[in-house]
């Protein structure tokens, strides 16, 4: 079965084409056909498209919508000739999305009906600037597919949908969570799932034995501690606002710098929430950029004060969540990186790392630096193993989307 799998944002269409199926899950060789991404949708769009036995080729082209890009892709897709298998519309059997927020009622991905859909609607007030895009990726991929097609959602928050009251719940009056639904989600789920699943697959380890606290660290950050192989707590709340230091999010905050900024500066609450978003993080203790490895690279050639600073603090408020769910998970049987910055810069690593040497966490120095893609960079002794695995959550999607749609037929 070849999977589409789309990742809508508000001008964005990031996708992949996979082949697979319940026999290639379960023998591991599910197979990436295509990736690309289509960029400011709505104007004149810049198209990366690649596959796996040719290079990413790059071109521009007026795109009204998201209906437009998807009809881009298809067609795309079957005139490359390095992709044998698709040769028309037809042979794109299902499409998987990524919707960022199922709220309580999604607590698992679901095949794609009227009611589903009126569902991600309801949840929109949850996540304004995501569930109006998956949505509309769900529409344009029904108008260029038919209504025959069968789509799936994946959602980022129900992987959290496990945390228990005392997690989830704010120290909030108690009916603004009756009335409002306000508790923390958290997001990443996708990612967190295909680490987890990753990790039992490296290590042998039972689902019900999986207890790992995951740091995902990419330009959103987060942290979940995975107990018994369900999530318990993660680091980003309501909203992916809360938590780590990120690209341009500040994490955590005392919640009374709201109103005094906006009455300082003469804004409005949402215009700080978007200052909060947008302009803070490692871009606004820089003054330079979001981009971790920019960050890195000024500090390496111009001993840049900020840039080490902002690093610095991203490490510290990392330092500060591992410790605080060593406690959450009464310890641990490992910590695993994933996501850009995870993944691919071992000096961040190292920084957090380095202070668990008192509770015996050690990291292998040549394993830390060496490791680019995936594996084990703590030393023999260390009293818990720390890892590194490179999330895949189009892969999870492909997978979820198989799974829904043959689980759903008589
Ligand atoms: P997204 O959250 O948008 O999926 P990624 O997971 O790709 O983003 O992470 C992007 C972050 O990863 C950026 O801050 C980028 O600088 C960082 N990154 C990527 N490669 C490296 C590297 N080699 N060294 C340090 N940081 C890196």
């Amino acid at each position: 079965m070849n999977v589409l799998v789309l990742n809508c944002g508000s001008a964005t269409v990031k996708f992949q084409i996979i082949a697979t199926d319940l026999e290639r899950i379960q023998r591991n060789t599910d197979e990436k056909l295509a990736y690309g991404v289509i960029e400011r949708i709505g104007g004149e769009a810049i198209i990366n498209f690649g596959t796996a036995e040719s290079p990413t080729i790059r071109s521009t082209a007026t795109l009204r919508d998201h209906k437009a890009a998807i009809e881009t892709i298809i067609s795309w897709a079957h005139s490359e000739t390095t992709i044998p298998s698709i040769k028309s519309v037809s042979d794109i059997h299902a499409v998987g999305h990524r919707v960022v927020h199922g709220g309580e009622r999604f607590k698992d991905s679901v095949l794609i009906t009227e009611e589903v859909i009126k569902g991600i609607e309801e949840c929109i007030e949850l996540a304004p600037l995501h569930n109006p895009a998956n949505l509309r990726g769900i529409e344009a991929a029904t108008a260029a597919f038919g209504r025959g097609i069968p789509q799936v959602a994946v959602f980022d928050t129900s992987f959290h949908q496990t945390m228990p009251e005392h997690a989830f719940l704010y120290a909030l009056p108690y009916q603004l969570y009756r009335r409002y639904k306000v508790r923390r989600y958290g997001f990443h789920g996708i990612s967190y799932r295909y680490v987890a699943y990753r990790y039992r697959q490296l290590t042998g380890c039972s689902k019900e034995n999986t207890n790992i606290i995951a740091l995902h660290l990419g330009n959103g950050c987060s942290i979940a501690a995975i107990k018994n192989g369900i999530s318990i707590d993660t680091s980003m709340g309501f909203t992916p606002l809360e938590g780590l230091v990120m690209g341009t999010r500040s994490g955590d905050i005392d919640p009374a710098i709201v109103d005094y900024v906006a009455a300082k500066e003469g804004l409005t609450a949402r215009e700080v929430d978007l200052m909060l978003n947008k302009q803070s993080g490692l871009l606004g203790i820089s003054c330079l950029t979001n981009d971790m490895r920019e960050l890195l690279d000024e500090v390496r050639e111009n001993n840049d004060r900020r840039a080490r600073l902002a690093i610095e603090i991203f490490c510290y408020r990392i330092r500060k969540y591992l410790g605080a769910y060593l406690a959450v998970m009464n310890g641990t049987d490992s910590i695993i990186f994933t996501g850009g910055i995870g993944q691919n810069a071992p000096v961040i690593r190292e920084e957090v790392i380095k202070h668990f040497a008192w509770c015996g966490i050690k990291l292998d120095p040549e394993k830390n630096y060496q490791t680019t893609k995936e594996g084990v960079i703590s030393t023999k002794d260390s009293h818990v193993s720390v890892m590194v695995i490179p999330t895949d959550e189009e892969l999870l999607i492909a997978r979820d989307t198989v799974r829904k749609i043959t689980s759903a037929r008589p």
